[in-house]
């Protein structure tokens, strides 16, 4: 049996491309030649009175004294699991010294970005996890310089428990602006920030294109545009828990797609029949995201074996991927396209994306083909060098005068020819 559709999207993230290029190049445009007082526009337009742009201390205690004690700890229970995750991954990259042959050395350092900009998103939702996962890996880094950066929601400023968390987490400055502004703002080092050599961070259509758009000028982590989920489920599955499941990410918002890939007709059918009640019992903006993106966004997927479901799911390579299924080890070592695993029906999405210490920012729209999430790695420099003893030197110039000479390179010819006359006067070479 061919993979059967039970539910077929009628939207796609790609079908809301093209708009949102033009307008953000335009943005972008107007904000490179017009500087701080085009960026400050933008911001009245999009988001109202902006307050302070850039916060002070006295407005990062006032934010603080604002965020619940309990809260104040969760916080910082999942940032230090995000930083001890990180610095597990720092361990990882190492310098390398290296004997290519006698005499000539070669190695490899990782060295930070110098400053690093860290966009917290908060159109919709107070984002507090996103200013863990980027700021704190952007810290356990070692970056010189880190902007954190969200837009002041309607006049009412960044929320505070985002500013308590990217203050903690060891953001140098706070920057309140969000969207193509924001981004502009720390690429093009407005407000006296030190220009961004890396974007990092998820955010709206909006901002991973910006983010796209100026790559190449600067760094960027990966493209992480609107959230995408796929649930692997097979006839063991709870049909509740993969339903509440689905829902809990259809919520981020209305272009958020969903997909359920099920060898079993009956946990499909028992999943589609609870999704309705679940995302209708939820408070008003998150059902208004969840309704849309079920409806326009969803899929489920019927196939024939847990070998079409793998592949299915490599074909979409989804941001999140859960696997609620028997035999775990299995779909770990066979499953190749996803930004996150989650393994089993005791962990979940939601625990990624909050507090388990794994970083949240992740590739979507198929991006999980190509990397992983943001991590460590992702603001490290892998660079390298070199040195020679005269001896070691000479093999190797004299096979880069030959090639040189063939590739039609005489500049380079004599850079290595200039080396072996001064070394080896008393020798010919051809
Ligand atoms: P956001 O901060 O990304 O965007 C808000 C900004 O969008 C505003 O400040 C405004 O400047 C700009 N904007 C709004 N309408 C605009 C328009 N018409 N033209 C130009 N700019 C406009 O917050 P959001 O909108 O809530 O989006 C957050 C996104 O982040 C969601 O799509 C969510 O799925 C995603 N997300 C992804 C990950 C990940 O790791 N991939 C993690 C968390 C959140």
């Amino acid at each position: 049996m061919a993979r059967h559709y039970l539910k077929k999207a009628t939207r796609t993230a790609a079908s809301d491309e093209s708009d949102v290029r033009d307008t953000v190049a335009r943005i972008l445009d107007e904000i490179e030649a017009g500087g701080d007082a085009a960026a400050l526009a933008y911001a009245q337009k999009f988001d109202g009175p902006t307050g302070s742009i850039l916060l002070t201390e006295a407005e990062i205690a006032a934010a603080t004294a604002q965020v619940p004690a309990q809260l104040q700890a969760d916080i910082r229970f999942a940032h230090d699991n995000v930083r001890r995750f990180a610095e597990q991954q720092r361990a990882t990259l190492r310098d390398v010294t290296y004997e290519v042959v006698p005499g000539v050395f070669a190695g490899q350092k990782t060295i930070p970005v110098n400053a690093a900009g860290c966009y917290i998103p908060g159109g919709r939702y107070c984002h507090i996890a996103s200013a863990i996962m980027t700021v704190t890996t952007a810290k356990v880094a070692g970056c010189a310089h880190i902007t954190a950066c969200s837009p002041p929601r309607g006049g009412q400023g960044v929320a505070p428990a985002v500013i308590f968390a990217a203050n903690l987490c060891g953001a140098d400055r706070i920057l309140a602006m969000g969207g193509v502004q924001g981004i502009a703002a720390m690429a093009f080092g407005l407000f006296g920030l030190p220009r961004a050599d890396i974007l990092v961070g998820p955010g709206n259509q909006y901002v991973a294109e910006a983010k796209r758009k100026l790559f190449g000028r600067v760094g960027i982590d990966m493209i992480a545009g609107p959230t995408d989920s796929l649930v692997l489920a097979d006839a063991s599955a709870d049909p509740h828990i993969v339903a509440t499941d689905l829902v809990s990410q259809a919520e981020h918002g209305y272009n958020s797609p969903v997909w359920l890939v099920t060898d079993s007709r009956e946990l499909a059918e028992q999943v589609m029949a609870r999704v309705p009640a679940l995302i209708a019992d939820l408070p008003e903006l998150n059902r208004t995201n969840a309704e849309a993106a079920w409806r326009d966004y969803a899929e489920v997927i019927l196939c024939s074996d847990r070998e079409e479901m793998a592949a299915t799911s490599d074909s979409y390579a989804p941001e999140h991927l859960t696997v609620q299924a028997q035999d775990l080890d299995w779909w770990l070592e066979r499953l190749t396209c996803y930004g996150a695993l989650f393994l089993g029906e005791e962990t979940t999405v939601s625990f990624g994306d909050k507090a388990t210490g794994t970083n949240h920012v992740l590739p979507t729209s198929g991006a999980a083909n190509y990397t992983g999430g943001l991590s460590v790695h992702k603001y490290m420099k892998i660079v390298t060098w070199q040195r020679a003893t005269r001896e070691g030197a000479r093999p190797v110039a004299e096979a880069t005068a030959r090639i040189s000479r063939l590739e039609g390179m005489e500049g380079h010819a004599r850079a290595a020819d200039v080396r072996l006359a001064k070394y080896f006067p008393d020798e010919s070479f051809d």
